[in-house]
C-alpha cells in the first residue's frame, strides 16, 4: 500500500500572508529536506499535487456567509467589519489577497488525503499544510481560516466511517472538539498545553462530550516544561487504550510540533526524539491514516519534525546527516536533537501535572468504554 505525501508549489505562493510565523517556508523546507532525501522516488511513496476544494465543502462546516466573507476579503472588496470573522490587522489572523484561493487549496488537498485512504488507494497520507484546528464554523482562529480538518472528518463519516482522531499539537483542538461534541461517530483526542496558560483557553478533562457523544471528546492538558518523558507516559496511559476499544476505520491526526522546545509560541520542552517517538506510537495503531500537520513556529524544527514524521508514515528511518544539497542551501546539518535539556524542579511540576490529569481522564472517560479507570 501507498504513502502519499500532498504537496506543489501553489501551496508556498508568495502573496500568501506576510509574517513569516504561519508562512510558507515551513511547508517548503520540508518538501525540499524529504526530497534531498529521496523520499519521492522510494517505492510506495507517491508525491501528490494539491487540489482546490469546492464552496460545497466548505459549507459542511462552515456557515454560507463566513465562506462568502473570506472569498469577498479575499478579493478586496467589502464585506461588513471584519471583525465580525475574527479578522483584524493586528491579530492573528489577518486579511491577505489570495487567502480565499490558498486556504481552498489546503482544503482540497486534506479533502483528497481522505478520499485516498477511504478508497484504498493510499494507506497513509500525509498533508502538512493542512491540520487547522481552530477554525471555527463562523469565524477564524489562531491562524486557522477554514477547519480542514473537520471538513475532511465530516467527509469520511459521510461515508459511514467511524473515525479515531489524535491532536498532538500543543494547542487544543477546540475547532474539530465542537464540531463533533454530540456524536460517537467521532472520538476526538487533544493532548495540548493547560488553558490557563495557552490559547484558545479551553480543552478541560471535563469537555467531554454530550448526548451520545458523551465520553468521546477527549482532553489532556498539560503544564509548561513537559518533555518528551512525561509526555510519552501521558500519551501511553490515555491515547491507545481509548482508540484500540474504539478500533475506528480510520486514524486522522493534526500532528502539529509547536510543542519542541525551541518553539517561540509555546513552553513545551519536547525534543525531535520525543516528537518522533509519538508519531510511531501513532503508526503502531496499525489503522488507514490520514495525517495533517498543524502548529510549529521555528521553520527549522518543522523541517525536521515532518521529514521524521513522514519517514516513520513510509517506514524508512533517515539518516541523521543532512543530505549535502540541502545543507547547502538551508544551513541545517542533523536531522535530530541532542540529548534534552534537564530544567529540574519546573519538570517535577510539569510531571505531576500530567499525572493528575492523566488519573482524571481514565477516571471520566474510561468508564463510559467499558475500561478500567
Ligand atoms: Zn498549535
Amino acid at each position: 500500500m501507498k504513502t502519499a505525501f500532498l504537496y506543489g508549489e501553489d501551496l508556498i505562493r508568495r502573496d500568501s500572508r506576510a509574517d513569516e510565523i504561519f508562512g510558507p517556508t515551513r511547508l517548503e523546507y520540508t518538501y525540499e529536506l524529504l526530497k534531498s532525501y529521496g523520499a519521492f522516488k522510494m517505492p510506495g511513496s507517491v508525491l501528490e499535487p494539491p487540489r482546490e476544494a469546492g464552496e460545497t465543502d466548505l459549507v459542511s462546516f462552515h456557515t454560507a456567509d463566513y465562506v462568502a466573507a473570506v472569498r469577498k476579503l479575499s478579493n478586496g472588496q467589502e464585506a461588513g467589519n471584519p471583525l465580525r470573522f475574527n479578522f483584524s490587522e493586528t491579530g492573528d489572523n489577518p486579511v491577505y489577497p489570495g487567502m480565499y484561493e490558498l486556504s481552498t487549496l489546503v482544503v482540497g488537498s486534506s479533502l483528497h488525503a481522505a478520499e485516498m485512504v477511504a478508497g484504498g488507494e493510499a494507506s497513509t497520507a500525509f498533508n502538512s499544510s493542512g491540520g487547522l484546528h481552530h477554525a471555527a464554523p463562523d469565524h477564524a482562529s489562531g491562524f486557522c481560516i477554514f477547519n480542514d480538518v473537520a471538513i475532511s472528518i465530516k467527509f469520511l463519516v459521510s461515508r459511514g466511517l467511524r473515525i479515531g482522531y489524535v491532536d498532538v499539537d500543543a494547542h487544543h483542538a477546540d475547532g474539530v472538539q465542537n464540531a463533533f461534541y454530540d456524536t460517537d461517530r467521532v472520538l476526538t483526542i487533544s493532548l495540548h498545553g493547560s488553558g490557563r496558560y495557552l490559547f484558545p483557553g479551553t480543552g478541560e478533562v471535563e469537555e467531554a462530550g454530550t448526548g451520545a457523544g458523551r465520553g468521546y471528546s477527549v482532553n489532556l492538558p498539560l503544564a509548561p516544561y513537559t518533555d518528551d518523558a512525561i509526555y510519552l507516559w501521558a500519551f501511553d496511559r490515555v491515547v491507545p487504550p481509548l482508540i484500540n476499544r474504539f478500533a475506528p476505520d480510520i486514524l486522522v491526526t493534526q500532528l502539529g510540533c509547536d510543542t519542541h522546545y525551541l518553539d517561540p509560541l509555546t513552553q513545551f520542552r519536547l525534543t525531535t526524539r520525543g516528537y518522533e517517538e509519538i508519531v510511531r506510537k501513532l503508526k503502531s495503531l496499525e489503522l488507514r491514516w490520514v495525517a495533517f500537520g498543524g502548529g510549529g513556529y521555528e521553520p527549522s524544527v518543522v523541517t525536521r519534525c515532518w521529514t521524521l514524521a513522514y519517514g516513520i508514515m513510509m517506514g524508512v528511518d533517515w539518516p541523521d546527516d543532512i543530505p549535502a544539497d540541502f545543507r547547502e542551501v538551508y544551513g541545517l546539518r542533523t536531522l535530530r536533537d541532542g540529548e534534552s535539556r534537564r530544567e529540574g524542579g519546573t519538570v517535577e511540576r510539569a510531571r505531576r501535572f500530567a499525572e493528575e490529569k492523566v488519573s482524571a481522564v481514565r477516571k471520566l472517560i474510561f468508564p463510559l468504554h467499558g475500561l478500567e479507570p
